[in-house]
């Protein structure tokens, strides 16, 4: 009797122990799956935006090229028409650059690309073309500088790389706004060692938990404004990948949906000698 109910009692202790590990197990591979069926969605996603954003220009260019081929038109409507095919064109060409640049993620900066870059001149020449890209009047994006020497941050790095973060942040700013754009851009370089700039818009707003996740590869918010607006999930990651390289940080701010963003960078930087 008393063997049997030792036998008993050892196997109840066992199962107690074991209870809570197959418990565990299950709530563990259960996080997993959903995480892993999460990251197959945005990758879903994802191709379908970038098969959308390639598929449509060239669509589009082909249209123009067809009815350029096969009708007499006036001058007018010619350059009317080449000037639809450049603007689809820049728009093939961003596509396929921001997943080749998304491509290049944690690469380290190569020695070669470093060259002084005048962060003033940088990011006037980014102002004018999301101006251009989205047909802004004068007004809807300003810009302010608060410089401690009269004279303008330089950053070593890539431009080419600092160019299209802050291209992302200005294009996301105007994308994320509604119908009416009211951006500031402000350039400041009061700490000697260190450039900030913050681009702020009055859109739709982030919500708190979503600040650090907007970041992530291919993530796209999920609430009805955003996702009414066409993206790929890379800009953001872009512009931390590029940050990171050039030894910064990026993040986001917001008081919350429907009222406004601001995106700061700050990047190592240095007077012009
Ligand atoms: P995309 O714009 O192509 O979706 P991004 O990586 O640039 O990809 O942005 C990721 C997400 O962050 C966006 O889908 C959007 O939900 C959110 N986001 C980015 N910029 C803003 C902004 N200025 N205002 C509100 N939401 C933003």
């Amino acid at each position: 009797w008393v063997l049997v109910n030792w036998r008993q009692a050892g196997l109840l202790i066992v199962g107690i122990l074991l209870f809570p590990l197959i418990i565990a197990g299950v709530v563990l591979n259960t996080i997993f799956l959903v995480r892993e069926i999460k990251k197959n969605e945005q990758h879903d996603a994802f191709i379908n935006a970038v098969t959308h954003e390639l598929k449509t220009p060239v669509a589009s260019i082909r249209l123009y090229l067809q009815t350029l081929q096969s009708r007499q038109l006036d001058e007018g409507k010619r350059q009317e028409f080449y000037k639809v095919m450049v603007e689809d064109s820049d728009r093939l060409l961003n596509t396929i650059e921001q997943v080749l640049r998304a491509g290049q993620g944690g690469t380290r900066l190569k020695h070669r690309q470093l060259a002084p870059v005048d962060l003033r001149s940088l990011v006037s020449e980014c102002l004018v073309l999301t101006r251009t890209r989205h047909h802004l009047p004068d007004g809807a994006i300003t810009y302010h500088e608060a410089l401690a020497a009269d004279t303008p941050p330089r950053i070593l790095g890539d431009e080419d790389d600092l160019r299209a973060a802050v291209t992302n942040l200005l294009d996301n700013a105007v994308k994320y706004s509604g119908p009416t754009v009211q951006v500031d851009v402000e350039l400041e370089h009061t700490e000697a060692s260190q450039a900030t700039l913050r681009v702020r818009d009055q859109g739709v707003g982030i919500a708190p938990t979503e600040l650090k996740r907007i970041f992530k590869r291919f993530y796209r918010a999920r609430n009805i404004v955003t996702t009414r607006v066409k993206g790929t999930g890379l800009g953001l990651f872009i512009v931390q990948s590029v940050v990171a390289r050039h030894g910064g940080k990026v993040f986001a701010e917001s008081p919350g949906l429907g009222q406004g963003s601001t995106f700061t960078v700050q990047l190592p930087a240095s007077l012009p000698s």
